[in-house]
């Protein structure tokens, strides 16, 4: 996109011990880390940011998203970090999400796509949410919107 750009910041986070919903090892260590992402327009402007925390499995790699400030998280027992995460999206959730934030301006596969984004992305955090709600709303005022122009001009 021209204009825009996104500039990222990662801060390592404290390594706390958890119960891993993936693999299943218990007890195990895990990578902590906070990332903000800026959405800057003209290269300089913040318009708006996003901030993730991610927690990985030593165990399996794996990623996922804290609902909880790392610090706090690092406090908790290892069964009940399992509780604040989340999973982080999939190929196909980015795909869609990424789908319905392009498409929104098509009037009712834009809905249709922004309401697949949402369902398959429910739960998940980050970006990949944002943008999916971000192309429904979008496509329902444009589908709504073109629909209220024929009902008005059908009468
Ligand atoms: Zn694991």
């Amino acid at each position: 996109m021209p204009g825009f750009s996104i500039r990222i910041r990662r801060v390592d986070g404290p390594t706390l011990r958890m119960h891993c919903p993936r693999c299943g090892a218990e007890d195990v260590e895990a990578e902590t880390r906070e990332q903000r992402e800026t959405f800057l327009l003209l290269h300089v402007l913040p318009l708006f940011w996003i901030c993730n925390r991610f927690v990985a499995c030593s165990a399996c790699g794996r990623q996922f998203l804290s609902a909880l400030p790392l610090e706090q998280l690092a406090e908790y027992p290892p069964d009940l970090v399992r509780d604040y995460l989340r999973p982080k999206a999939g190929f196909l959730g980015a795909l869609l999400a990424g789908i319905s934030a392009s498409c929104w301006w098509f009037p009712a596969l834009g809905v249709l796509f922004g309401l697949l984004a949402v369902l398959v992305n429910y739960g998940k955090g980050g970006w990949v949410r944002l943008l999916s709600w971000a192309g429904l709303l979008l496509s329902l005022l444009v589908t709504g919107g073109i629909v209220a122009l024929v009902f008005f001009l059908g009468e």
